[in-house]
């Protein structure tokens, strides 16, 4: 029987062993063999590729992490997947595993700011040369490769600021030059979108955000295809990467409900912005919200679902009274991350560059334009209006 994805999400475990609905949390170092043949053949199994329910090592995961690997495998459609233990670890395996000295990697300039730090700032340090691009602009990409450019890598849509890209003629540029891509695809999660599926080499995810979705464990799933499999896996063995077995329980739990979660998550958003969009102070929501402008038709194009992380420009002499907003707030908490059942609101900086924050090379946003993003949780939509509206009088 062929069964839908949310369906598999319910079922996705046989633990005939110990009976129950759900796997074991198998927290391992040393994982026992009957016999050294035994030790060699199942080595010979995993370098392979073949299928296993175990790993030799538990510096390569558990029976728990194999779990998980086998249901983001499914859900995105991928020749295999690496857990890491945070999200950006897996962001950094695929950087550290592929980029080498001589090599120039072109980035969309939205993206989240360590990723920004790390090849900007960390692979300079390895002689790889990063090259920012507008993401409102694939001319601007093109213009930036070279004969070094080992990999593109997008994240749509961008953080912060949520423009949508058309993913399919970046790969498209891409192959023609055997240049890399990948893809983070956080926002939309694979269940709205298969990076892989549409040509992407690596699909990102931080499985902190809505894969978990509760705000209680952190990690990241790299889904790649047969082309990058085997560098991966050579720095993945040697790197000590791993998620571990409690990890990757969480959100293996948080993965039943991701689609029930998400659909809740999207219908707030959407009465949320309803309400916004009258709102006089703000000049722009920064969400795929309008049929006719371009990052709609673009989200259309790919995704078959959007999720609730946006940002509202707010239009204001005064920051103080900006800040005055989001301190107010008494149902969104102030905090980083997102993809919880909670409401977060915080005030995003994007233009100063600092020590901490890599400013954006392509800005669009006037002086008196503040940038505050809204992560809409699973709370009553109506009580998130009262308390925005209420806050919201502040901003002078
Ligand atoms: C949070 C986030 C990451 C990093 O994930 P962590 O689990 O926090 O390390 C990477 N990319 C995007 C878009 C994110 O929002």
């Amino acid at each position: 029987m062929k069964k839908s994805i949310n369906t598999f999400l319910k079922h996705p475990i046989k633990d005939n062993a110990n009976r129950s609905a759900n796997p074991p949390v198998t927290r391992a170092s040393t994982i026992l063999f009957n016999t050294m043949q035994e030790m060699i053949s199942h080595e010979k199994k995993i370098k392979l590729h073949k299928n296993v329910t175990h790993y030799s090592y538990g510096r390569y995961g558990s029976t728990t992490t194999i779990e998980l690997e086998n249901i983001i495998k499914k859900l995105e459609q991928a020749y295999h997947v690496f857990l890491t233990g945070t999200g950006f670890g897996g962001i950094s395996l695929a950087l550290m595993s592929l980029c080498r000295p001589g090599d120039e990697i072109i980035v969309s300039d939205n993206v989240y700011g360590p990723t920004k730090e790390i090849t900007e700032d960390l692979l300079k340090q390895f002689n790889i040369v990063a090259k920012f691009y507008d993401p409102e602009k694939l001319e601007d990409l093109q213009k930036k490769i070279t004969k070094k450019t080992k990999m593109i890598f997008v994240e749509n849509p961008g953080s912060n600021t949520f423009e949508f890209q058309d993913l399919t003629k970046i790969v498209k540029i891409a192959k023609k030059k055997k240049i890399l891509t990948m893809l983070d695809n956080t926002w939309g999660t694979p269940l709205y979108l298969k990076p892989l599926k549409i040509g992407f080499d690596i699909s990102f995810s931080s499985a902190t955000k809505y894969f978990s979705g509760h705000s209680d464990a952190m990690g990241g799933t790299l889904a790649v295809n047969k082309k990058v499999y085997k560098k991966i896996m050579f720095f993945y063995k040697l790197s000590g990467y791993r998620m571990s077995a409690d990890e990757a329980y969480l959100i293996i739990r948080g993965l039943r409900t991701l689609d029930v979660r998400l659909k809740q998550h999207y219908e707030n958003a959407k009465k949320v912005i309803n309400y916004l969009k009258k709102n006089k102070k703000i000049k722009e929501i920064l969400f795929p919200h309008k049929p006719s402008s371009k990052n709609y038709k673009l989200w259309k194009k790919y995704y078959s679902g959007a999720t609730s992380l946006f940002s509202i420009v707010i239009k204001s002499k005064k920051k103080s009274s900006v800040i005055k907003f989001v301190n107010s707030l008494k149902l969104f908490g102030i905090g980083y991350s997102w993809g919880g059942f909670e409401s977060l609101a915080i005030l995003q900086d994007l233009k100063k560059k600092t020590e901490y924050i890599k400013g954006r090379h392509f800005y669009r946003f006037g002086k008196d334009e503040h940038i505050v993003r809204l992560h809409i949780g699973l709370e009553e939509p109506k009580d998130l209006i009262a308390d925005l509206n209420k806050a919201l009088k502040l901003v002078k």
